[in-house]
């Protein structure tokens, strides 16, 4: 690419002026344009390249301008781009049989959206419909979207400017050993104590007023928690004892991020409802939806379904769905992804431990890797954030781009990633770690 700084910097004008940026203070922010990027990497208007630690916001999967995603979803365009939800369309119909056909069994219908927020709202809602109940559980440490329902259900501080949200919404403690809640010390203690407490918390909400309880299967953008053996396992028997719907947010860690189609098949948890976007088509166009258990589906065959939205199943995002599920199914991306977890990611940010006081956690799966700062390593304080400004400053001026969240740096490429630029890209993370000691 050519360095045009006169459109960098219109570009730069025209947003400061008009586009209002998520979750920012409009005077702090400096976003870079973005020109172009393919694969793992994505580059600016100045001419920089950067290894893509992000994946945008953990859903290129694929990478970027894959070549037979970018020509779906130009084929679409090209037929025809837009289809109301009462017509019946084909790459709607094909799409909803592939992503049902990479769920549990039992789980045949696919309600879709425009993002992940508008599934988990659509799943709550067809969760109190079908069990008339009303109330539903989500965990703290979680995020489940933006719009007035799924925020409700977020158990972080986005919540917050949000409250008082939807009524009937209660929080409980998942698992995380290395901020217990629950002084553990063993995986296995902390999945035990974590699921009493769950169990605890229904009994005092009434069971029988406990429509859902709702879960990240990974926990995502609250730093990339893996629940410990036997935990999910034991959610599906508590809700399954008390007549309580299991639905899991994969709208994250979902269709490859974990080394896996689902994130719950690492476990072979059957939930009654899935919520899936990001990576059904890595973001091309945008999509969301709901996978449906038949049983919860058999409740809207004589009863309308209380939802409803111009663009359910719009013709460019299915379409590029379809498109990405065949691809990264004939070109065993996530197969991949699993051995760049196994071979080159996971083992290389496990081996930051031990190799720099900053680092006091690393967890994950796949392409999903969260690396943990702190200021100390007995009090488990959180890295400051001018720690984490220069781990930043650290990666990106040496062609990294990390995701920094709160005291965390995630690791989470695109699925596609070579095992030498996952190696790169830590050795990268590295240095920008042994610069910011403070
Ligand atoms: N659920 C999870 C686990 C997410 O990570 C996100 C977004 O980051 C959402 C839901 C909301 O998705 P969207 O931003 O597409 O509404």
């Amino acid at each position: 690419i050519t360095p045009d700084p006169a459109r960098e910097a219109r570009i730069k004008e025209l947003s400061r002026a008009h586009v209002l940026t998520s979750w920012s203070a409009q005077a702090a922010i400096d976003p870079l344009p973005l020109a172009g990027g393919e694969g793992a990497y994505f580059w600016d208007h100045q001419g920089r390249r950067f290894l893509d630690f992000t994946s945008q916001l953990v859903n290129v999967n694929i990478g970027y301008q894959h070549p037979r995603l970018s020509a779906a979803v130009a084929e679409a365009a090209g037929r025809l781009t837009t289809v109301a939800p009462a017509f019946a369309e084909e790459n709607r119909a094909r799409a909803a049989e592939a992503i049902a056909g990479l769920a549990p069994e039992g789980m045949n219908k696919v309600f879709f959206t425009n993002g992940g927020a508008e599934a988990n709202e659509n799943a709550l809602r067809m969760a109190r419909a079908h069990t008339g109940r009303h109330k539903i559980l989500a965990a703290y440490r979680s995020y489940h979207g933006a719009t007035a329902g799924a925020i409700t259900l977020t158990g972080e501080p986005r919540r917050w400017g949000a409250e008082p949200g939807m009524p009937g919404v209660v929080h409980f403690w998942g698992p995380h050993l290395y901020r217990s809640e629950f002084h553990a010390s063993t995986p296995q203690e902390e999945g035990e104590r974590a699921l009493a407490h769950l169990r605890h918390t229904v009994e005092a909400e009434g069971p029988q007023q406990v429509a859902a309880v709702i879960l990240e299967t990974v926990v995502g953008s609250n730093g990339v928690l893996v629940p410990p053996p036997g935990y999910l396992e034991g959610v599906r028997e508590l809700c399954d004892e008390l007549g309580i719907l299991l639905v899991l947010d994969e709208v994250m860690c979902g269709f490859g991020r974990t080394g896996a189609w689902f994130a719950l098949d690492h476990w072979g948890v059957r939930p009654d409802l899935v919520t899936f976007a990001k990576g059904v088509n890595s973001g091309y166009v945008p999509l969301g939806g709901v996978i449906v258990s038949d049983a919860v589906a058999a409740t809207f065959d004589e009863r309308p379904l209380p939802g409803g939205l111009t663009y359910s199943g719009h013709a460019l995002a299915t379409a590029s769905a379809l498109a990405a599920i065949e691809i990264m199914r004939e070109e065993g991306v996530v197969e991949h992804a699993a051995q760049v977890g196994e071979r080159s990611l996971g083992p290389a940010a496990t081996a930051l431990l031990g190799a720099n006081p900053l680092v006091g956690d690393v967890r994950g799966l796949g392409v999903f890797w969260a690396v943990e700062l702190v200021a100390d390593q007995t009090s488990r304080q959180p890295a400051s954030g001018e720690t984490m400004r220069a781990v930043q400053a650290g990666c990106v001026r040496r062609g990294m781009w990390p995701l920094i969240v709160a005291n965390r740096v995630h690791l989470v490429p695109p699925c596609v990633i070579s095992h030498e630029d996952a190696d790169r890209g830590v050795a990268i993370l590295a240095d920008a770690l042994a610069d910011a000691i403070p």
